[in-house]
């Protein structure tokens, strides 16, 4: 079922075109069909880990070999806080090459981690990026309170201030450390959007969303707190952003440089295609589901950049699909 839905979107992508040049393309509306559905799919896993009816999904012997052999393509970039409580993959009942992890005490945007990130949403394609903190975690209590810290600890918790000071005044007392952790999440999204131009170029360009959760470490759940409050701004500006370098890229590009390649129609989808597998489906189908998906959407981008591999490359897409 899941190879003929993916089949479907490709032969209806290589085909069609929308004649209006601002409405989305193909490969745009995929991928957001694509964060959709991972976003679900991640849902759908945390869920289960709650409920302690996990299915561990893809720990096969035969996945490793089938990984090393093809290579990654995980869903999502995650940024989580190293607290041994957090185990990110359990998480969301995920397995081997599902997601793309980066974790570091205080779930903090430093330098490695922006570009371990970049990697992840730029080289791998990662269409979401997942900033999530946790309750009890030590590195914010740390820096609500003041602690004394050694080593590299204080530029580590330097970080996560801004947010912490901002939670000690707003607020009572009592709840400053859960606010601080939420805050904390905001506070890594923008220094993502102010720091790393890659992924704000993604961003602005609907390539990447950029999601908030905080995980309960009592319960196992996870509450999702959707996209930054100000997030129409950080994009405007991202976007802004963008324009200038475009801007001024086109200023320093030769002629033949800047010629345009031509690309192929990009891909129609049809508006009532399910986003999610139906529930008839075998649960266990539904815990593999995005890897289809991605490998259709990965097949129509590089159509669209590069017509002569494209064909060689969404060939191999399906003959390396597990489905
Ligand atoms: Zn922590």
């Amino acid at each position: 079922m899941k190879k003929i839905f993916c089949a479907v979107i490709l032969i209806f992508g290589l085909g069609c075109f929308t004649a209006n040049s601002s409405a989305p393309t193909g490969s745009e509306k995929l991928t957001r069909m694509l964060q959709v559905s991972t976003l679900s799919l991640l849902k759908e896993g945390n869920v289960r880990f709650v409920e302690g009816k996990s299915f561990h999904p893809n720990q096969e012997i035969s996945r490793r070999a089938e990984l090393a052999a093809a290579g990654e393509e995980p869903s999502a970039t995650i940024l989580a806080c190293s607290d041994s409580r957090d185990p990110v993959e359990l998480i969301f009942d995920r397995g081997v090459g599902d997601l793309f992890v980066v974790r570091v005490a205080g779930n903090v945007a430093g330098l490695s981690e922006l570009a371990t990130m970049e990697y992840g949403v730029t080289h791998l394609g990662t269409p979401l990026l997942i900033v999530m903190g946790h309750s009890k975690c030590g590195a914010v209590t740390a820096a609500v309170k003041g602690a004394e810290l050694h080593g590299h600890l204080p530029s580590l918790i330097s970080l996560i201030k801004p947010a912490a000071e901002k939670a000690k005044n707003n607020g009572p007392e009592e709840e400053c450390v859960p606010r601080a952790i939420e805050l904390n999440v905001w506070q890594q999204v923008e220094n993502i959007f102010a720091k790393s131009a890659l992924v704000r170029e993604f961003a602005a360009e609907g390539k990447v969303q950029i999601v908030g959760a905080v995980y309960d470490i009592a319960t196992g759940k996870v509450q999702w707190l959707g996209q930054h409050p100000e997030i129409d701004r950080l994009l405007a500006e991202a976007k802004s952003d963008t324009k200038v370098q475009d801007a001024h890229a086109a200023h320093d590009a030769t002629p033949q440089a800047a010629e345009p390649v031509k690309a192929t129609e990009p891909a129609k989808v049809e508006a009532d295609v399910p986003v999610t597998p139906s529930h008839a489906e075998p649960a266990q189908a539904q815990a593999q589901y995005p890897t289809a998906h991605i490998k259709a959407v990965r097949a129509v981008k590089i159509e669209e950049a590069a017509p002569t591999q494209a064909t060689v490359k969404t060939a191999a897409a399906h003959k390396t699909s597990p489905h």
